[in-house]
Order: structure tokens, then C-alpha cells, then sequence
């Protein structure tokens, strides 16, 4: 099959096998030429490993660690008329090359909410990995279906409290517009809370406690975006902050159940950036074309393989971490320190039809979406066939 992208609003319904195993080879890449990483991990669990930062924390943990990776994700397999998804073929990518490099590497496809998917999990931990010293949990899913009564809760991305109208930028149409937003009912809050807050995650833990898969002193993390006044409206104070403010109840509750194998488990606030998610939510294209432009001009750029490298080597790796005031692994002051912060507000103020291509990075934001799916890398050639039936 001969593959181009076919984008359909903030999602490419496609991607490259090979354009996805170029982007793994060029995280590998990275974390090799930084050296191997000191007290590492050895048997490492990552829910929501295909991709963005569950991925690049599952090749961090393998290439520059020399871990044992589990990984589970959702992802689509290809068929004879359908390409895979992009995560499906990082999927292939990373055990194509964790095989090469003699890394024991698995993973498991199906619904990570689902108590099957955690049975599975403790049935392969059994056989083939034992204990895990660390439990990666990078879920984002629209929905979830509760595990005891078969509802199905729903996340909705909108603001608490008041209407908010703001600026976006629409990627389909090529167009900056106002949008206003509604704020959400206490159900679709409530129903958000359910979806990405730390229900999962605390109960991830206890069944892998329950097996006894976790070992002494094994840490856990899960991914969180704060950001600042120009996101907050949107994110951090909207209903997708509400269900992150919960993954500091979980992690409270988490480090008091599990305290018999001193299990240490924090929040890791990362910064904003490309991904199938950010994608899919209002401002965030708008924002990030913003920072890209000015933290490229500043140096402080960062990807997923970078931010999650250095969670590792700062933070991760750490027998006590330092944390900031409400006990979170804080990644983010390059994007959220003051000066940072007004230089983006500035242009903020000022980006209209007109200039957006001139103040804003989109040429960099709509590469690294097109990467996303394998697609805008260097040394791929599109036009040729390409074995899409791939798989790990
Ligand atoms: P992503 O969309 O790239 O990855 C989501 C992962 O979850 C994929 O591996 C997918 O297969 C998996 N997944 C989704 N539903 C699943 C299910 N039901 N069962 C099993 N696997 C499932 O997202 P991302 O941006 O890397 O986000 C990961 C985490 O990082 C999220 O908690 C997000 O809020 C957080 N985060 C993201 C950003 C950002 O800017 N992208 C910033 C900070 C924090």
C-alpha cells in the first residue's frame, strides 16, 4: 500500500509503519547519546505505552535503562484495506528494537480500565517479569467503562464555573476564530473525574498489590498538565484539571495502602506538547504553535523523549526526589516560569489571521502532529509500497 496522510479534523485516521519506526529509532537515538541512566528501573510497567509519553517513558526506561517493559495500550491493528494506528507500528518499532537489543519487551492490547486487561497483566508479570519497580500509568481516553457496573463514563473538556471565550486555532480549516465555551454541569465533571482522574490508577496498584507483582520501595507516577493563566480557563481549572486534581487524592491514598512495600507514587506535571490528546483539545494547537516559537527561541524546547528523559534522570531515578509544594514532580518551569510565560501572552495578545504564521511555530506544530502518524520524517519515501500487515 502506498501511504499518505488522511486527516479528518484534529486526528490523522492513518499512519506510516515505517515513518512510526523511524520516530521510535530517533527516541532511541536520543536516549543512547545521552548515556545510560544510574539506579534504574529494572522491570517497568507502562499503561498507555504506544505513544507520546508513555511511549517515550517506556524507551527511556528500556534503551537508557536496560529495563524490562510490559507495556499496554488500545490501539487498531491493520487490516487488508486499513492501515494500522500510528501506535499500533511504534508498537512494532520498539520490539523490533528492544528484540535486537536482547530487551524482554511485551505488550498487551485491550482496555486498560477493564479488570481482563489487569488479570492479563498479573498473568504475564507471573510468568515472565516478576516484581515491578515502577508503574508508568499514561492513559488519555475520551471514555471508560466502569470495570464493577458496565457504565460508561464520558470526559468532556470544558470549563467550571463560567463560560469562557477565547481564541483557537483550527487546524482543519487553517483558521483563527473565538471560540465560547459553556461550562460544564457537576455530572459532565463528575463524568470527566471518572474517565482521567485516579480511580484506574489506584486500582491498578491494588491488584498488582494483591498479586504481590509490586516490590520494595517501587515507585509510580502518573502524567498531569498544569500550565498557566492562558491554559488554565481550558485545562488546568476546567474539567480535565478537576479529574488531575484527583490524581493527587489517588496518589495520597495509593502511598497509604501500599505502605507495607513503601510505595512511592507522585504526580509528574509535564509540559504541553504535540499528541493525539493535546491535539483534540480547544487552544491547545493555538497555545503550543506559541510556545514552540518561543521556547525554540529561548533553547528550552523539549519533546516527549527529552521532558521524560530528564523526569527520569531528575526525578524517577531518585531514591526522594525533590517535589514542589503539593508533593509533584514539577517538570515544567521552562514552559511556566514568568518571562516564559509573558513572552507567550504577548503574542498571544497580538496573533490574529493575518500574522499567525509569523508569531506562531505552526510549521514546527504541524510537523511534529504529522510525526505523530509516521508522516514528515526525513529519509521516508511516501511514494513507494510499503508492507502495512505489521505486526509485534
Ligand atoms: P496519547 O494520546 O499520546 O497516549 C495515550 C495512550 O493511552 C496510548 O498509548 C493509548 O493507546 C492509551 N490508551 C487510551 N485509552 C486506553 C485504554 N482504554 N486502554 C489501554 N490503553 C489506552 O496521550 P499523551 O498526550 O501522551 O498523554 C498521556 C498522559 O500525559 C495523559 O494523562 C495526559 O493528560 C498527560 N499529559 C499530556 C500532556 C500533553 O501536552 N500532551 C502534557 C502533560 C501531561
Amino acid at each position: 500500500m502506498i501511504v499518505k496522510p488522511k486527516i479528518r479534523g484534529f486526528i490523522c485516521t492513518n499512519a506510516h509503519p515505517i515513518g512510526c519506526a523511524t520516530s521510535v529509532q530517533q527516541q532511541i537515538d536520543y536516549v543512547q547519546a545521552q548515556g545510560a541512566l544510574n539506579n534504574t528501573p529494572k522491570n517497568v510497567l507502562v499503561i498507555g505505552s504506544s505513544t507520546g509519553y508513555g511511549l517515550a517513558s517506556r524507551i527511556t526506561a528500556a534503551f537508557a535503562g536496560g529495563a524490562n517493559t510490559l507495556g499496554v495500550c488500545f490501539e487498531k491493528p491493520p487490516t487488508e484495506r486499513k492501515t494500522g494506528t500510528a501506535g499500533w507500528y511504534n508498537t512494532a518499532g520498539f520490539h523490533a528494537k528492544a528484540s535486537e537489543a536482547g530487551l524482554y519487551a511485551k505488550t498487551l492490547n485491550g482496555d486498560a480500565f477493564s479488570k481482563e486487561l489487569k488479570q492479563q497483566v498479573i498473568d504475564t508479570l507471573k510468568a515472565d517479569m516478576g516484581k515491578v519497580d515502577l508503574v508508568i500509568y499514561s492513559l488519555a481516553s475520551p471514555r471508560r467503562t466502569d470495570p464493577e457496573t458496565g457504565e460508561v463514563y464520558k470526559s468532556t473538556l470544558k470549563p467550571v464555573g463560567q463560560a469562557y471565550t477565547t481564541k483557537t486555532y483550527d487546524t482543519d480549516k487553517n483558521i483563527i476564530h473565538e471560540i465560547a465555551l459553556d461550562p460544564a454541569n457537576e455530572d459532565e465533571i463528575q463524568q470527566t473525574i471518572k474517565v482521567m482522574g485516579g480511580e484506574d490508577w489506584e486500582l491498578w496498584l491494588e491488584a498488582l498489590g494483591k498479586a504481590d507483582l509490586l516490590a520494595d520501595n517501587c515507585k509510580t507516577t502518573a502524567y498531569t498538565y498544569v500550565g498557566k493563566e492562558l491554559t488554565w480557563p481550558i485545562y488546568g481549572q476546567a474539567t480535565i484539571g478537576k479529574a488531575k486534581e484527583d490524581l493527587d487524592r489517588a496518589a495520597a491514598a495509593i502511598v497509604k495502602t501500599q505502605a507495607a512495600k513503601n510505595v512511592q507514587a507522585y504526580v509528574s506535571s509535564l509540559k504541553a506538547l504535540v499528541t493525539q490528546a493535546s491535539s483534540a483539545i480547544p487552544v491547545m494547537p493555538l497555545y503550543i504553535s506559541l510556545i514552540y516559537k518561543v521556547m525554540k527561541e529561548e533553547g528550552t524546547h523539549q519533546g516527549c523523549i527529552e521532558q521524560i528523559y530528564d523526569l527520569f534522570t531528575d526525578k524517577l531515578t531518585q531514591a526522594h526526589p525533590e517535589v514542589d509544594e503539593l508533593g509533584r514532580l514539577y517538570m515544567n518551569t521552562k514552559e511556566t516560569n514568568d518571562v516564559t510565560q509573558a513572552k507567550i501572552k504577548a503574542l498571544w495578545d497580538q496573533v490574529t489571521q493575518e500574522n499567525f504564521h509569523e508569531l506562531s511555530d505552526y510549521a514546527g506544530y504541524h510537523h511534529e502532529f504529522l510525526r505523530l502518524f509516521g508522516f514528515d520524517m526525513a529519509g521516508v519515501d511516501y511514494d513507494a509500497e510499503v508492507e502495512t500487515l505489521i505486526d509485534w
